[in-house]
């Protein structure tokens, strides 16, 4: 099994990392990729380049076996669009392994808007993680195809190699990016939001507004 776990990670924080970790250990222990988009083709402006994101998150995840880093969208540069993603990787792993990727209920919702979406689920499995408030339209694109492709557990996805659809609901911590950027903005501390070697980082680069001189 191929777990991937995307985002825009602007910055990784707690809530990615403790997020990774349980569902890593809800599928046998696999180690699980977090990749970082290059640019999010659903988002604005970022607050860090990518190369920035991508370094908080190898900071983030350094001495961690059961966690990496895949830079695949950043290499491949452009808009950073799963389906192109998802068919690079069926390439490399062949057409029998399990592939899965992981989001949150906040991105699935909207997933009929990603660029060719109908193709996500013919390439990769899908773990979706639910976030506390998000509540898919029962008559949405999202809210079919996770009717017509549930499955009640995760071993489940172990028995072909892209199609199904896992629902998580490990803890969520409240932790958004977002909210680590404001704070840092309105010159608040983001202490133990996010790793303190991220955090470092942040404040050295002066990332999101912070003041290299004053310490979180
Ligand atoms: P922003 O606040 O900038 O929108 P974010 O914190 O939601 O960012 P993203 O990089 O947009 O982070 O999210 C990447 C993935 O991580 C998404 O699938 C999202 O659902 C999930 N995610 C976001 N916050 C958390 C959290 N606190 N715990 C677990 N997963 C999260």
């Amino acid at each position: 099994m191929h777990v991937i776990y995307g985002g825009t990670f602007d910055p990784i924080h707690h809530g990615h990392l403790r997020l990774a970790l349980e569902v890593g250990e809800r599928l046998r222990g696999v180690p699980v990729s977090l990749m970082p988009c290059h640019i999010p083709p659903h988002k604005g402006d970022t607050g860090a380049t990518a190369e920035q994101r991508l370094r908080l998150l190898e900071l983030a995840i350094a001495g961690e076996p059961r966690l990496s880093v895949d830079d695949r969208e950043l290499r491949r540069g452009g808009a950073s669009f799963t389906a192109d993603t998802l068919r690079q990787l069926r390439k490399e792993l062949g057409a029998k392994v399990p592939l899965a990727m992981v989001v949150g209920t906040d991105a699935f919702a909207g997933l009929d808007r990603w660029n060719e979406w109908w193709a996500i689920p013919e390439l990769a499995h899908i773990i979706v993680v639910q976030r506390p408030g998000i509540v898919l339209d029962p008559k949405g694109e999202p809210a079919r195809l996770l009717e017509e492709r549930s499955v009640g557990n995760a071993e489940d996805l172990y028995s072909s190699a892209s199609g199904k659809i896992l629902n998580l609901n490990p803890p969520w911590l409240d932790i958004s990016a977002t909210g680590i950027r404001d704070r840092i903005g309105r010159g608040l501390s983001p202490r133990y939001l996010a790793p303190d070697a991220v955090l470092a980082e942040i404040q050295s680069m002066g990332l999101y507004g912070a003041c290299p001189a004053k310490n979180f």
